[in-house]
């Protein structure tokens, strides 16, 4: 967020700043445009996720604000062209952000890579979380930019009131050290030496893991993942009744104990439709379960195989007259709490909790508009923690 709010401040071209991003770019830089005002120009992804280095730089115009990288991407740990679009950026007189946030402290450590760093000319900034792999508590990150200069945009300072004058680094006003002097500890006490062997742990389980899924019938890995992440689809090579859907995996996974993230099959306007997938993200901690790991993903493959993925229309289709009224109306009027009340009820989904079963959840997420399917999650999340009607 504060890569873009730097990016507005510095803007100098014409019309509304537009970031400018591949469409595989972490949904921070949506929820960035959407506090700031902006609007995000998303260059569409191949069907593996990632992003052509020559479609960005041809996307560049008057307005880009920033382009934005990733390494790795989050969906699909797809390493962008850094260098690449770097040089584009450069070249066109735009800042370039490389979104490290999940790769930046695992990535240096990875065997084999180019730089993507502030090393690349081009690369005006740098993002890194230090509460992933830099293994912190929550809420620690560091965005390192080229120059000083570039940092004072992410500054806030008012004197418009009659309190003391305020001046805010970040977007928080009253900020906790806490895990700061955390993180700082944590660095300290690794050292290089720590992040290299914590590192080379994660780079171990990663490969038996993606050689695990190379052995499960009718699953495949999605393009050629960079880092300590993957995600599965499935093998649309596997005869139907072999295939594995990767929502009912994960499904079946938890069931063994496993908790592994759904992501959404992802239409873009103008390019590629994106497969549903699920997603493992790797750490240390996975070596010491590893063998279980891979166990249960064989056997959640078996319990699944052949059974076909949630057909979104399908899904749609079968909800009862009401329901689906109310769904076709929301997409015109959203907002109306008791409508997503019968709505969620309807669904399966007004019980107090997540259900056990994410798949149908998935889904839905899929069939519906953006704007409802977003309208309908924040009520579920919402009502999750409000008290029940009974208690009030
Ligand atoms: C975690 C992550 C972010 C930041 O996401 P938050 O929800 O703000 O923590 C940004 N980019 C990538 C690639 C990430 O993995």
């Amino acid at each position: 967020m504060l890569a873009v709010k730097t990016a507005r401040e510095n803007f100098a071209g014409a019309g509304i700043p537009r970031p400018l991003a591949p469409a595989a770019v972490q949904a921070a830089f949506h929820k960035a445009a959407a506090y700031f005002g902006l609007e995000l120009d998303l260059v569409p992804v191949d069907a593996h996720g990632r992003a052509g280095g020559q479609a960005m730089a041809a996307a560049m115009g008057p307005d880009t604000a920033l382009a934005v990288i990733s390494a790795p991407s989050y969906p699909h740990a797809v390493l962008d062209p850094v260098a690449e679009v770097a040089a584009a950026a450069a070249a066109a007189g735009f800042d370039c952000h490389v979104d490290a946030c999940i790769g930046g402290l695992v990535l240096p450590f990875w065997p084999g890579l180019p730089d993507g760093d502030l090393r690349v000319p081009g690369v005006t900034s740098i993002s890194a979380d230090l509460h992933k792999y830099g293994y912190a508590p929550k809420a620690t990150s560091v965005l390192l930019t080229r120059g000083r200069q570039r940092q004072r945009g992410q500054y806030f300072a008012t004197t418009s009131w009659p309190g003391c004058p305020v001046v805010n680094p970040g977007l928080l006003g009253s900020t906790s050290a806490g895990p700061l002097a955390a993180a700082w500890a944590i660095i300290n006490l690794l050292g290089h030496d720590g992040f290299a062997s914590l590192a080379a742990s994660c780079h171990g389980s990663t490969t038996a893991l993606l050689h695990a899924v190379d052995g499960i019938e009718g699953l495949r890995t999605v393009g050629t993942p960079t880092g300590p992440l993957f995600a599965v689809a499935v093998d649309p090579g596997a005869p139907a009744g072999r295939r594995v859907d990767p929502h009912h995996w994960a499904d079946a996974l938890r069931r063994h104990g496993f908790i592994a993230q759904l992501q959404p099959a992802f239409t873009q306007p103008d390019g590629p439709v994106l497969a549903r997938t699920t997603h493992l993200t790797i750490t240390p901690v996975t070596e010491s379960r590893l063998d279980e790991l891979t166990g249960a993903m064989g056997r959640a493959a078996q319990e699944v195989r052949g059974v076909p993925g949630i057909d979104p229309g399908a899904l749609l289709q079968s909800l009862d007259v009401r329901t689906s009224t109310l769904l076709h109306d929301a997409a015109g009027r959203s907002g109306d709490p008791d409508a997503a009340l019968l709505i969620l009820s309807a669904l399966g989904l007004s019980g107090g909790a997540l259900p056990q079963a994410m798949a149908p959840v998935l889904a839905l997420v899929e069939a519906l508009s953006g704007p409802v399917a977003n309208w309908l999650l924040t009520e579920l999340l919402a009502r999750l923690v409000e008290p029940l009607p009974e208690s009030v």
